[in-house]
């Protein structure tokens, strides 16, 4: 796999300095893996009102998908859920792009840097791994408190 040098660093860093790794108190907890390479991750959503208050997580496998969840943490801790939904779209968008999107730096900050994984099928999975958990997580906290609606 051939990625931009700036954008390698970018998600080595991530990976060798994980951001918001570890679990913590959260509304619903979730269990994902990624059978094609092996990662899995355990996932946490912590929601305080509309805001995403803690996205916490324990995981193993590849650079790619270990990047990705700490790239995720940063991404969606502090917005509303309404807002980090928009982000999650947005990143799905460019890995479903097979290499041809760039990402909006403004809306995907060091998510751009997963920019080349969308032209390798078996790395998407990777670097989706994360978001998805992210996403049934919240959908599953949000079932349990039905007050909130963003
Ligand atoms: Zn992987």
């Amino acid at each position: 796999m051939k990625l931009d040098s700036m954008y390698q660093d970018i998600i080595l860093d991530h990976y060798r300095n994980p951001h918001g790794k570890g679990l913590r108190d959260g509304d619903a907890e979730v269990h994902h893996v990624n059978p094609t390479c092996g990662d899995e991750i355990t996932l946490r959503v912590k929601l305080d009102g509309a805001k995403v208050a803690d996205v916490s997580y324990e995981s193993q496998g590849c650079s790619i998908s270990q990047a990705s969840a700490s790239v995720l943490n940063d991404l969606v801790v502090g917005k509303t859920v309404g807002e980090a939904q928009a982000v999650q779209e947005a990143f799905l968008e460019l890995m479903q792009s097979k290499g041809q999107g760039e990402g909006d730096e403004e809306v995907l900050e060091d998510a751009v840097a997963f920019a080349g994984v969308s032209k390798y099928p078996a790395r998407v999975k990777c670097a989706l791994l994360s978001w998805m958990a992210w996403k049934d997580a919240t959908a599953q906290a949000l079932a349990q408190n039905p007050a909130v609606n963003d």
